[in-house]
């Protein structure tokens, strides 16, 4: 069966309340009750008009004509001036709020005391029938009153009393104190009925008030879509409180009094500290300001200790001007962290069941509020993953992923004041609160790259990956979420460029490179649309004839302003803009094409960068395409690469290499010796030729450095034995030269031999030339 839901609960003070309020419940209240009073107005004075003519005619031979006629009078003007009033409020309805309220108390009592004078001042004058009369007439006009003012329960009640009052004078004439005590019994009767009508028609308002409510929020979440949503709130357009529901005020833990015409932005950050931190928080007031819909933004509420989620709509009137705004909310600390809900799920990793990137945020802005408040330090740790990718593209994504289940695992038992989540594919992030010094975090860095790189057993095979680690502090990295999460990035960054399997603090020398960089890649994308870029090209010779065996085409950018800009220096930028793809295609293309009009058939040297090798299939097309375009034997071209391609250890790369390989372009192994590659990635075949790198064949001339010349000849060695190439580069002096000729190696590069130059134009064929003349290019302009 069915039930009734419960009574709604009403407070003394909502029953008795008659002074002006801000509380709109009371209002409210107010507006009903008057509402009902005027309903039963029109019958309350027709009722004392007849009786009291009534009582007139039957009174009339026994007391003073001039008495009856004054009271008479009095009764007539009464209500006549209540008629009068009727009219008018209704109207103006509105007029009636809140002032007549408490008028109504004491207009009551005055048509009470009025009531007062036959027994006061007639009824020991009166025959028996009459005063029984008048007993009754008093007694028939208390629980009429007790009828119709009972929706004011204070009107109802100083009305009964002022009768009662009169009942007990006739008592004290009639001598009888039995009528007196009646009288008393009766009064209290009649009083508490008053209440209690009063209680359930102030109850049944709140109820209808609840409806409402709940209608608006129904009609407002279905609008917004935001569910779960326990809370209804009203601004005006000055976005000032303009209504809220109980539970909401409940939750601010203030009366409404003190909420209604707040503003609202005062409301939820009262000093403008959790705006500077929370990211919802400004994308509220934006919105607020903006008059934008808004729909689940949560926000640290209560100086951090709680999150709410708010979703609310702007309201326009017919002519478009708005009105105020709507919206519902609900208290999401707890279903934040766990629950089966949606404010659960869109808060986790689906695979790990850890915070994601949208709880690591908000976690990190309750750490920074705590942490302004000297509740304890706060710091984010970005945790990547080495080798992650080659687990992934070797043995699948269902053992990548039992393995970052594992990482999870790992991570999350590292210490119980961490806050563990992952950021996306291989990142992850740790948020720490309540440690005391650097050397902490530290130690803690450390543990975490050991904790992850220990071995893992993922179904039959072992697996072996690692950690790098980028770390901020707040709030001297980032006094924001934003800022802490950036900072710990460019501290990652600069880890991984620094070597793998290692953690690097943040410090103001990554940002400051980090805008040096965007404004280099700015200028690039503009020079590469401007054709600002161009290729050197420096020759590798026979080691004895200095006859050029190949050119190696270098790239050389002329900035307007910054002049020359070293390789070194914006091939990085162009990696990480995501610009080598199309940068390294113009690359293949143009030395493809001038190696094509060399006569003297030499190769030429193009260097590929990693990030192009591990596009795969596009630097493969690219090739072919540079190749067919030119009309290039496949074999001229040479594809350097350096030894930092065997450290991602990646499938891709290797594939292109050997699709490389068979379409019949020569790789070239770079900057041997520089601690990346081992011998063994020698072995395959897969290389034609390794270029030791300058920096072995400079030490390795000087007097006193056996250690250079000794690995100088075990590369040297270990060609020969496997039948590759050598080139030294670096190659400055004759000295140099010479050693190198010693030792036996092949091919030299280096200043002595030319600087990386423009290559000199060649003349177009004329129109009108009979006999193209070639110009023999062995030389180059130094660049
Ligand atoms: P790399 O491939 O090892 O190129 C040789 C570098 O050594 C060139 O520097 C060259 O100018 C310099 N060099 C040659 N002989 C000597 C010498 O006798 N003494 C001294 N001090 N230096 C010498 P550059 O042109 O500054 O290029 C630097 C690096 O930039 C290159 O090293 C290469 O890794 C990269 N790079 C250049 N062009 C390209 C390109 O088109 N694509 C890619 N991915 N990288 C490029
Ligand atoms: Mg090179
Ligand atoms: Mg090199």
């Amino acid at each position: 069966m069915l039930k009734l839901a419960p009574r709604t609960a009403v407070s003394v003070r909502e029953l008795f309340a008659v002074t002006v309020t801000r509380n709109p419940t009371i209002r409210r209240i107010h507006e009903e009750q008057i509402a009902a009073m005027l309903r039963m107005l029109p019958i309350s004075l027709i009722v004392n008009l007849l009786n009291s003519v009534l009582l007139s005619w039957a009174v009339w031979d026994q007391v003073s004509h001039l008495q009856l006629g004054l009271w008479l009078v009095a009764v007539v003007v009464f209500c006549v001036m209540r008629a009068v009033r009727l009219l008018r409020l209704r109207q103006a309805h509105s007029d009636l709020v809140p002032a007549s309220h408490r008028r109504i108390v004491l207009l009551s009592a005055l048509m009470g005391c009025i009531w007062l004078a036959p027994p006061l001042l007639w009824f020991s004058q009166l025959d028996a029938p009459e005063q029984m009369v008048t007993g009754i007439l008093l007694a028939g006009m208390m629980c009429g009153g007790s009828i119709t003012l009972a929706v004011v329960p204070l009107a109802a009640i100083a009305y009964i009393l002022v009768l009662a009052g009169g009942a007990l004078v006739i008592g004290d004439v009639l001598g009888s104190p039995h009528l007196m005590a009646m009288t008393l019994i009766f009064a209290t009767a009649l009083c508490a009925g008053a209440i209690n009508t009063a209680r359930l028609f102030v109850g049944h308002v709140k109820a209808q008030l609840e409806l409402v409510d709940s209608s608006a929020m129904i009609e407002l979440l279905r609008e917004l879509g935001s569910s779960g949503s326990e809370w209804l709130w009203e601004l005006a357009p000055d976005l000032t409180v303009r209504h809220m529901s109980a539970p909401l005020m409940k939750a601010l833990d203030r009366s409404p009094e003190q909420l209604i015409g707040m503003h609202a932005v005062a409301l939820l950050d009262p000093q403008n500290r959790v705006a500077e931190v929370s990211e919802g928080m400004r994308t509220l007031i934006e919105c607020l300001r903006g008059e934008c819909l808004f729909r689940d933004i949560a926000i640290p509420a209560r100086d951090g200790r709680a999150w709410w989620s708010l979703s609310g709509k702007p309201l326009y009137d017919a002519d478009g001007r708005l009105v105020g705004w709507r919206g519902v909310g609900s208290d999401i600390t707890a279903s934040r962290l766990s629950g089966a809900n949606s404010v659960t799920a869109a808060r986790h990793d689906v695979l790990t069941g850890l915070a994601n990137r949208l709880l690591i945020r908000e976690l990190l802005e309750e750490a920074l509020l705590l942490g302004q408040r000297g509740r304890g330090n706060c710091a984010l740790m970005l945790v990547d993953l080495d080798r992650f990718k080659l687990v992934n593209d070797t043995l699948g994504h269902s053992v990548g992923d039992e393995l970052l289940c594992e990482v999870a695992r790992r991570l999350s038992s590292l210490t119980p004041d961490v806050r563990v989540g992952r950021l996306g594919g291989d990142e992850f992030a740790l948020v720490l609160t309540g440690y005391d010094t650097a050397e902490e975090l530290a130690k803690l860095a450390e543990t975490t790259i050991i904790a992850l790189s220990a071995p893992y057993r993922v179904g039959q095979s072992e697996l072996n990956i690692g950690a790098t680690i980028g770390i901020a502090q707040a709030p001297v990295d980032g006094p924001t979420q934003e800022e802490l999460i950036r900072s710990a990035d460019l501290a990652l960054y600069s880890a991984k460029k620094a070597g793998r399997g290692s953690f690097r603090f943040f410090a103001a020398w990554m940002a400051q490179q980090a805008a040096e960089n965007r404004a280099l890649e700015s200028d690039l994308r503009s020079a590469l649309k401007h054709g600002e870029l161009s290729l050197a090209y420096q020759p590798i010779v026979h080691a004895r004839s200095h006859k050029v065996i190949a050119r190696e085409a270098l790239l050389r950018w002329n900035h307007p302003v910054r002049g020359d800009v070293p390789p070194d220096v914006f091939v990085p930028v162009i990696e990480d803009a995501g610009l080598i793809g199309q940068v390294g295609n113009w690359v293949l293309r143009e030395a493809c094409r001038e190696a094509a009009g060399w006569p003297d058939g030499a190769r030429v040297a193009v260097n590929v960068s990693s990030a192009q090798l591990a596009a795969g299939p596009a630097l493969v097309g690219h090739v072919i395409q540079a190749l067919a375009a030119s009309g290039l034997e496949a074999e001229r071209l040479e594809i350097e690469v350096t030894e930092s391609i065997f450290l991602a250890n990646d499938v891709t790369t290797r594939t292109t290499l050997g699709q490389l390989r068979a379409i019949g372009v020569r790789l070239v192994l770079d900057d041997f010796g520089m601690g990346y590659a081992s011998f063994s990635c020698l072995t395959n075949g897969e290389f034609s030729k390794i270029k030791i790198d300058r920096s072995f064949t400079v030490a390795a001339a000087q007097p006193g450095r056996p250690p250079e010349r000794s690995i100088v000849e075990s590369i040297l060695t270990l060609a020969r034995g496997l039948q590759i190439e050598v080139t030294a580069e670096g190659i400055e002096t004759p000295e140099q030269a010479a050693l190198m000729v010693a030792l036996g190696c092949g091919q030299l590069q280096g200043y002595l031999f030319g600087r990386p130059a423009a290559p000199i134009p060649r003349p177009q064929p004329s129109a009108c030339a009979t006999v193209t003349i070639r110009v023999p290019r062995t030389t180059h302009r130094a660049a």
